[in-house]
Formats: structure tokens, sequence, C-alpha cells
């Protein structure tokens, strides 16, 4: 029987779980990481990669604490991208180096204000001369915005987290069991001591605290988002926004591995969309880029959706959490960025709860199962 002393176990691989064990191992701390199924293939390759500074939370006209605690995000992650940041991102792609904001008719008095305001500046400006291509199109009136926001093509920030012979496919409290202070791999031969245990599973952490006897409650605030497969030549990263603080649709694009290019449609349609079936929600969908893009023709494009829940620490009123969240439970620190964007935040967190690092670096032994990078949700859908 092999035994593993580390200083961290984590469990979880999805965003949050990979941001947190590269910046770990980068500081000399022995790391490994626990993935049931595909490193990011829950919420994280379901994500639409935009790397939020926080302006869609000001959409009621104010900077909330939602959007000042995210502000910071998009440096950390160009730095990343850079080679310059916590981890190395230097093999993940950028979609996109701006994310844009438009409005189908001219927004009220007080938002354009706001906007112009000294509160958001550095945050937004007004393309003039390099709108992108699609909002050039002589069809298009109304206001457009360019975030300081970047959008990424998750899977390969996924691919770029992979840390070979440190990351272990078991499922905790199924095939790895916690007694005595101890985790067990039933079906291998290996033990795990580990000095802290983080949890980024997700929607898993919700089973995971109760079998550890933790009283963390969890939230899922549901989606259905809608994609579609298609020809059309330009590539849209926007929200479009209406009268309520929301947006109406947030979408990006994405690049499927047949050649052709998905949007993604989140925002508002996912939001409310969560009661109706698949191909109302399509219909739905259908509408809305109709209505908000009518001069684009997406033709013969191939739809489907995809129901998913964002997992959280619950909030009153099942809001949304303002910031990424990390709590210390004796060895165990439950955790849940709350966004893609604030992994980076979350690790700040986590890092600050851990004594400095003491084991050795460990090396997964021969024949254990690793996980893999999960497919982008696309490919797997269309
Ligand atoms: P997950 O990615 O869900 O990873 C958890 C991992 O834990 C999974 O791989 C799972 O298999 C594993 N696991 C579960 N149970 C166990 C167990 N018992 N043992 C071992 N492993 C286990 N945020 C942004 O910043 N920008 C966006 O554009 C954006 N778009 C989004 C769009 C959608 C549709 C959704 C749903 C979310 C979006 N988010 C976005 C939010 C963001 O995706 C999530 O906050 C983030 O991905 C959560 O990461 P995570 O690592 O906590 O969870």
């Amino acid at each position: 029987m092999t035994t593993l002393d580390l200083d961290v176990l984590i469990i979880g691989g999805g965003i949050a779980g990979l941001w947190l064990q590269n910046r770990l191992h980068n500081q000399g701390y022995a790391t490994l990481l626990v993935e049931a199924d595909t490193l990011g293939g829950k919420q994280s390759v379901c994500s639409q990669g935009i790397i939020h500074g926080g302006t869609k939370y000001a959409l009621n006209g104010m900077l909330t604490q939602a959007a000042n605690a995210i502000a910071a995000m998009p440096g950390r992650w160009q730095a990343a991208l850079r080679g310059e940041g916590d981890v190395d991102l230097r093999a993940a792609r950028q979609l996109s180096d701006a994310h844009y904001m438009w409005s189908s008719g001219s927004l009220g008095g007080k938002l354009t204000s706001f906007f112009a305001s000294k509160a958001l500046r550095g945050r937004v400006d007004t393309p003039e001369a390099d709108k992108p291509a699609i909002f050039q199109d002589p069809a298009f009136r109304g206001s457009l915005y360019r975030l300081n926001e970047i959008v990424l093509d998750v899977p390969s920030v996924l691919r770029a987290l992979r840390l070979p012979g440190r990351q272990l496919r078991a499922r905790a409290g199924d095939n790895l069991i916690f007694s005595d202070g101890v985790w067990t791999l039933t079906d291998g031969d290996l033990q795990i001591r580990a000095r802290r245990t983080v949890l980024t599973a997700g929607e898993g952490t919700e089973a995971l605290t109760r079998q550890l006897g933790l009283d963390i409650p969890m939230q899922r605030r549901p989606l259905q988002m809608v994609m579609a497969k298609h020809r059309y030549p330009h590539p849209i990263y926007a929200h479009c926004i209406g009268a309520s603080s929301k947006p109406l649709a947030t979408i990006t694009t994405h690049p499927h591995q047949d050649g052709s290019q998905v949007w993604y449609i989140g925002g508002e349609v996912a939001e409310s969309g969560v009661e109706r079936s698949s191909t109302e929600q399509i219909a739905h969908a259908k509408e809305v880029v109709g209505k908000l893009l009518p001069w684009v023709d997406l033709g013969e494009a191939e739809w489907a959706t995809l129901s998913i829940n964002r997992a959280e620490p619950r909030q009153s009123g099942l809001v949304r959490p303002d910031t990424a969240y990390a709590q210390a439970v004796g060895d165990t620190i439950v955790c849940w960025p709350t966004k893609l964007a604030l992994s980076a935040d979350l690790s700040d967190q986590v890092l600050a709860m851990l004594p400095a690092p003491g084991g050795d670096a460990i090396t997964l032994p021969a024949g254990l199962p690793e996980p893999d990078v999960s497919l982008p949700i696309w490919d797997q859908l269309l």
C-alpha cells in the first residue's frame, strides 16, 4: 500500500480546483487533485468564458459590491495568459480581447451618464472607429460599449492547468473514502494523508460536506442555455441590455471541431427559460436573436439547449453571491468560486488559510487513473 503525505488534497477538478492546485504547486505545496470524471466537465466547460470585470453588475446604475470585488480579475487573468501571473496560462487561447455591451435602442439618460462617469473609467469605452464587424452593419442602431473584459476558450484553459502525475481520477465519498483522518482508494493500492482538504467539487460539494459532517448549505441556480452552430461569418461577444438590470441575452462565440462557429446564448434567455421544454426554449431564443440582431441570418443553424445548475453558497432569497466563497472548518476548506473569473480571488482566500508548505512533492504511483480534460460542451451536444 502506498501512502501519500500531502500538504493539500483538493477534491474537484473544475476551474476552482485546477487554479488552486497550480498556484499551490508553484509555491512548493505538495498537492494532489482528485476528479471524479473529466477536468472541468461540469460547470466550468459549460461557462461562456467571460472574465468579468463587473460592469454587468453595474446595470442598475450603481457600482455594487459584486462589481468592485471582481474588478481586478481581468488583470489577474491577463497576467496569467502572459505567463506572469499566479498560474501559467500561456497555452490557453483568448477568443476576444473585449466583451461588448449593446442596446438595441438608446439607453436611458441615467445609465448613459453612469457609463460615462468617473466610477467606470478604464472599464468601459465607446468604440467609434473599430466596432466589431457584426456591429458595422448599417442596420445596427443603438449604443455600443466596449468592456475591458476578455473572453477565453475554456477548454484550452483547462488543458493548460493539467498537472500530469498529480491528478487522480476517483470520486470522493464513493471509491475514495475518508475514515480516521485517512483517505483510502478502495479500488487501488493508495492511502492519502493530507494536512488540509479543500472541497472544490461544485455541485458535488453539497454531498461531500454532508458526508464529512459539515453544516455549510449550498444553493443551485438553474439555467437553460441555448447554442446555435452556423456559418454566419462574424463572431459576437456581447451582452444586450434593455430596461432591466440583467442582460436580455449574453452571446459568446466558440470554435466547433468541424470548423464552424457556435453562438452560445445566456443571460435572461437562459435564466427565464428553465421551465421551457428544449423545443420551446430554442423557439424563444430564435425570436430574441431575431429581434435583437435583425440583420443577422443564422440560416441553417443547428440548435441545442443545455440545462445546468450554478452551485454556490446559499444566500437568502437565492440571490447571486457577490464574491468567491471559502470557509475553513477544522482541516477542511469548503469553496465555491461563484464565477470562473473569481477563481483567482478564491485562491487568495484559500492560500491565506493554509500553513506554510511542509511536504515533499508527490507523484502518483504508476497504474492509477488520471482524469482527461473535458471535451468542449458544443462538441458534445452538436
Ligand atoms: P465545476 O466546474 O462544476 O467543477 C467541479 C468538479 O468537481 C467537477 O469536475 C466534478 O466532476 C467534480 N466533482 C464533483 N463531485 C466530486 C467528488 N465527489 N469527487 C471528486 N470530484 C468531484 N463564470 C464566469 O466567470 N464567466 C462566465 O462567462 C460564466 N458563464 C457561465 C455559464 C454557465 C452556463 C454556467 C453554468 C456558469 C457560468 N459561469 C461563468 C460560472 C462558472 O462556470 C462557475 O462559477 C465555475 O465554473 C465553477 O467552477 P468549480 O470548479 O467550482 O465547479
